[in-house]
């Protein structure tokens, strides 16, 4: 398993690499990786890039004195830091790159995440470089996902990527602390993260990260079961990137422990329930179930029940009457209600808005059958 069977990464940079000095953003890591999201590109992948640092950036714009700075000033230094650590990007790349703030609140929204995932589609399909962080400046304790590494897991997730690339300090997961002992050995792969993985994971150092070995286990669980890989590489070593480029990657490897499309389906068909149902014609269910295709509103001639944009609902034959898939839905269903049996360009004009083109994306679409 290596770059190479990768189509879409996620790519997680700390803090310490973006402001090594604590204080103020740095281009000096920078270059390396930023060579290796070009490289990345040019190869064809889509990379989506998580990038911690507004705070470090932003701290000497905000006076705390000697004390720990307070909610309000760390999210004040936020604020500042957030626009220099994007400008610090884009000097590298001669391509957009696009800031995308995110809350654990939002992650868990199911509009907003649907959102979300429309956004990063969007973006990636336009050759932009979405970068991400947790909206520092208006999160707090209890919309917060807290740290990078599963803020990374969860943008791999909802950013349907085949790879969380976590770039450390350290060059991966070692059986000790490698802090203390000397002779500890690095684990080049994992393949089931279970309590003793999770035994071998001390506390951050580094008292800029706010994450530690735990949160980086903690992502890569999210990650691999969802059927991402998952790899934790030494961002300071430009070697770990020449590494990668090669197909010979150094750090340590978490293997997914299932294929992304299946933990997928299998999430689409038996984690979500669904919240209603949608009847379709002939030529629908032709398209969806022997092309791939999405669904559109011009397929659909009944509904039934009552959701909201995001939740779960089936797909069904309206001459049979047979489920034929499963899928997360555009539209709330007073909505569709409007506008079912229309063509998608006739929406506008009907709702006076169209978040989507299409009512289930057939990438959110699992079919009864597969
Ligand atoms: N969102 C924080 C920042 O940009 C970083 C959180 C983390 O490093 O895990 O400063």
């Amino acid at each position: 398993m290596n770059l190479h069977n990768w189509d879409r990464l996620v790519i997680k940079i700390g803090s310490a690499l973006i402001a090594p000095g604590g204080e103020a953003v740095s281009g000096q890591y920078l270059l390396a990786i930023a060579h290796f999201i070009t490289e990345c590109r040019n190869m064809g992948k889509e990379v989506i890039l998580v990038s911690s640092g507004s705070v470090a950036a932003g701290r000497l714009a905000v006076n705390s004195g000697d004390n720990v700075p307070t909610m309000a000033q760390k999210q004040a230094m936020a604020a500042v830091g957030q626009m220099k650590m994007m400008a610090n990007w884009q000097r590298f790349f001669d391509f957009p790159c696009a800031q995308v703030l995110l809350t654990h609140g939002d992650l868990r929204d199911r509009r907003r995440y649907v959102n979300i995932k429309n956004t990063l589609r969007e973006l990636l399909a336009n050759d932009i470089l979405p970068i991400v962080n947790e909206n520092d400046t208006v999160a707090t304790q209890e919309i917060k996902v807290g740290d990078n590494d599963n803020l990374g897991a969860l943008v791999a997730l909802v950013g349907e990527a085949d790879a969380l690339l976590i770039c450390s300090d350290i060059d991966g997961l070692f059986d000790k602390d490698p802090n203390k002992h000397p002779d500890a050995t690095l684990i080049p792969q994992v393949e089931k993260i279970d309590s003793t993985i999770y035994g071998l994971a001390g506390g951050t150092l580094n008292k800029l990260a706010t994450g530690g070995m735990l949160t980086k286990i903690q992502a890569a669980e999210k990650a691999t079961t969802q059927g991402i890989d998952t790899l934790i590489i030494n961002g300071f070593k430009r070697i770990s990137f020449d590494a990668l480029i090669k197909g010979q990657p150094n750090g340590t490897l978490f293997k997914a422990t299932s294929a992304k499309t299946k933990a997928k389906k299998h999430w689409l068909r038996h984690t979500l329930k669904a919240q209603g149902q949608v009847f379709i014609d002939p030529g629908a269910v032709s398209a969806i179930k022997n092309k791939g295709a999405s669904l559109l509103s011009s397929g659909i001639t009944s509904i039934q029940d009552q959701w909201l944009k995001g939740e779960a609902i089936d797909i069904i034959d309206a001459q049979s009457n047979q489920p034929i898939a499963r899928g997360i839905v555009q539209y709330d269903a007073a909505d569709l209600m409007k506008i079912k049996g229309c063509r998608s360009n006739e929406i506008e004009a009907i709702l006076g808005y169209r978040p989507s083109e299409e009512v289930v994306h057939r990438d959110d679409l699992a079919l009864i059958t597969e």
